[in-house]
């Protein structure tokens, strides 16, 4: 272990490092207000903590928890996917951070668990019992139903993710982004009409397929953060958005009040979740188009917008588009590129490093 920066970093990963040239040299060391390392910095554990979707949360964190074995990460994640089926609490985001970072992810899918058998849900099909479009193996019933005789037991859902956590024994801390009920809703137009449905029905049974109007955060604005998603914001070195969608994952945790606010007063560096312009996995290009933003890493950061961001990382594909607007769109948001699939662990891991990197430089 090294320090740099006056941040503990691991050796090698960031030594002879080739991921591309920083496209602007950071003017200046920060915006005022801006928090300071405390003098403890340079000897106890770094402290990172992020905001994650599912997937390419997930992901990003293997890569993360491999380039800082010794950094205590805590992760807020996004709950407006959850929805109700079969009267069991699904959380589909959080379970993907947990099965990934447990190792028991199917790796084919991404989400879900690997080794799974649908017996249960056939049975449910037999009975005429839907909905049919979301599919639930029989490993992962068991995650929701352990959930919710929890929550009908009066726990609050960040302890009963810390509860489920503990099996796994993830390496990070876990956080829901509130322990509220908080639902992402779509206003959709077809030739049914307007309507608003669940964000799972939009995503999942019709593919995202019909244009969505908008997004609602529904019940953010009287939602509270869970218990110790401030706390874990205001203690961190600095906050990482891992390439997530930014609309309905990250843009959801960003409606809950108090989150965005304590995020200003930090560093905060982004992944783009775009590459050569199109999302890598997924339908973001449908979210993105939703709230008239571009799909593309210059149109993300920007709608980000330079009092949340202070860095941003973009894949070498995008550093040509990037660059060109970036005196102007992001000015005050230091860009670097470098390859950005997460095509394995190692690779990941670079990645986060030069996250950790950027960060720790604009930090100091
Ligand atoms: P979800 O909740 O399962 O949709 O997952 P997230 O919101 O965490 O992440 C979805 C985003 O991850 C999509 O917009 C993808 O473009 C992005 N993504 C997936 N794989 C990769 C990758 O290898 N590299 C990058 N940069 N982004 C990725
Ligand atoms: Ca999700």
């Amino acid at each position: 272990m090294i320090k740099l920066n006056g941040l503990p970093v691991m050796t090698g990963k960031s030594a002879g490092k080739s991921w591309g040239p920083s496209l602007r040299a950071r003017t200046g060391t920060g915006r005022p207000g801006r928090r300071r390392p405390g003098p403890d910095w340079q000897t106890r554990r770094m402290r990172i903590t992020l905001l994650a979707g599912g997937v390419g949360g997930a992901r990003f964190l293997r890569g993360l928890r491999r380039a800082a074995p010794d950094a205590e990460i805590t992760v807020i994640g996004n709950t407006g996917d959850d929805i109700s089926l079969f009267g069991l609490h699904v959380c589909p985001d959080l379970d993907t951070v947990m099965y990934t970072l447990g190792g028991g992810i199917s790796e084919e899918q991404g989400w879900g668990r690997a080794d799974e058998t649908y017996a249960v849900q056939s049975e449910l099909t037999a009975y005429g019992a839907g909905p049919d479009w979301f599919r639930l193996g029989d490993r992962d019933f068991a995650t929701h139903i352990a959930r919710t005789s929890m929550l009908h037991a009066g726990l609050p859902l960040s302890l009963v993710t810390r509860q489920l956590c503990d099996r796994w024994q993830l390496g990070v801390t876990l956080l829901p982004m509130t322990d509220d009920d908080v639902q992402t809703h779509v206003v959709i137009d077809d030739e049914a009409g307007r309507r608003t449905v669940h964000f799972q029905e939009w995503w999942v049974r019709l593919h995202a397929k019909i244009p969505a109007l908008s997004f609602v955060a529904s019940g953010a604005e009287d939602a509270v953060p869970a218990p110790g998603v401030l706390q874990a914001i205001e203690e961190a070195d600095f906050v990482l958005l891992p390439p997530s969608n930014p609309v309905v994952s990250i843009g959801i945790i960003l409606t809950i009040p108090g989150i965005a606010e304590a995020l200003r007063t930090k560093t905060v560096v982004g992944v783009s979740p775009v590459i050569g312009g199109a999302p890598v996995r997924g339908m973001a290009d449908a979210c993105l188009a939703a709230i008239g933003v571009k799909t593309s890493a210059a149109a993300i950061a920007a709608h980000y917008g330079a009092d949340l961001l202070d860095g941003w990382l973009v894949d070498s594909a995008d550093a040509g588009p990037v660059r060109a607007v970036e005196a102007t769109e992001l000015a005050g948001i230091t860009v670097r590129a470098l390859p950005l699939f997460m095509t394995d662990v190692p690779v990941t891991a670079m990645i986060a490093q030069a996250a950790i990197d950027l960060a720790s430089e604009l930090a100091r």
